[in-house]
């Protein structure tokens, strides 16, 4: 998952380190915005485990988003699905 999500960040236009943070592709990354978050989906509320939640771009990378930890918030794989099933993620 998360070499598929640094794929996409290249095909999408982000090739340079200025474009994303590659901590956020590791575990430890992930689990810091989680934490950050405090383990709840930004857009339902419910709650998340390291293993269950998903970083969700505000802006998406498709669209010039940057993968740092201020265009991420944490959602639960429900709302991250239903989210790419309209093209908006
Ligand atoms: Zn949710």
């Amino acid at each position: 998952m998360t070499n598929l999500l640094g794929r996409l960040a290249l095909r999408n236009g982000a090739v340079s380190r200025e474009h994303f943070d590659p901590e956020l592709f590791t575990s430890r990354g992930r689990l810091r915005l989680f934490k950050r978050d405090e383990f709840t989906c930004w857009h339902c509320r419910m709650r998340v485990t390291e293993a269950t939640g998903e970083l969700d771009h505000i802006k998406p990378v498709a669209r010039g988003g940057l993968h740092f930890a201020d265009n991420l918030r944490t959602s639960c794989r429900a709302c991250n699905a239903r989210k790419h099933a309209k093209f908006d993620g």
